[in-house]
């Protein structure tokens, strides 16, 4: 009865866990490697929890993922709030940031804790900005871009001290995007 119990205990995590990825219009692999739940349980879901959302509602993404990082610094908005999401893996632990600036992953004793982890951060970073840019799969890559230490930094700006994610072969003079666009706009 305990064993039946726990296992229905797990297999309602992974349920939940795979509706919240769906809901970020997370792509099946993704969803998959998280959960634990095959790429055709996945579609099924997806088919009986979403198929009625609408034009508006959850859409299934197909093909290659967006991999370009240069994404995250195409502007002063989107750069802060990728800094915004970066704060945030580093506040649910997903990230740790050493004094260094260097983001390392944080191990998490199973994919499934991991995924949540991730849904609370991109869900506490869409809870504070009312028209956000960076889309689940981008915060997923821009994760994997600041761990692998490529072609993302974290840096802190020489104006305000603020932490802020920097292209990593950026001539920025070390700005944070509100430091440069507030030398950019004229003082009354
Ligand atoms: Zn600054």
């Amino acid at each position: 009865m305990r064993f039946t119990d726990d296992r229905y205990a797990a297999e309602r995590e992974q349920f939940d866990l795979a509706i919240r990825l769906i809901g970020h219009e997370a792509r099946t692999h993704i969803i998959s490697s998280l959960t634990g739940f095959s790429q055709d349980r996945i579609r099924k879901l997806y088919t009986t929890y979403f198929r009625h959302a609408g034009r508006n509602g959850v859409r299934r993404q197909r093909g290659k993922s967006p991999s370009s990082v240069g994404f995250f610094v195409r502007n002063a908005r989107i750069q802060a709030e990728a800094s915004t999401v970066t704060f945030l893996f580093g506040l649910f632990r997903i990230v740790r940031i050493d004094e260094r600036l260097d983001a390392t992953p944080v191990r998490h004793p199973s994919p499934l804790l991991f995924g949540q982890l991730m849904c609370s951060a991109y869900e506490a970073y869409l809870s504070i900005h009312q028209r956000p840019q960076i889309s689940f799969e981008r915060a997923w890559n821009l994760y994997k871009a600041l761990t692998s230490r490529r072609e993302v930094l974290l840096a802190d700006c020489r104006q305000c001290g603020l932490l802020y994610v920097q292209d990593a072969l950026a001539l920025d003079g070390a700005e944070c995007p509100p430091c440069r666009l507030d030398r950019r706009s004229p003082h009354p």
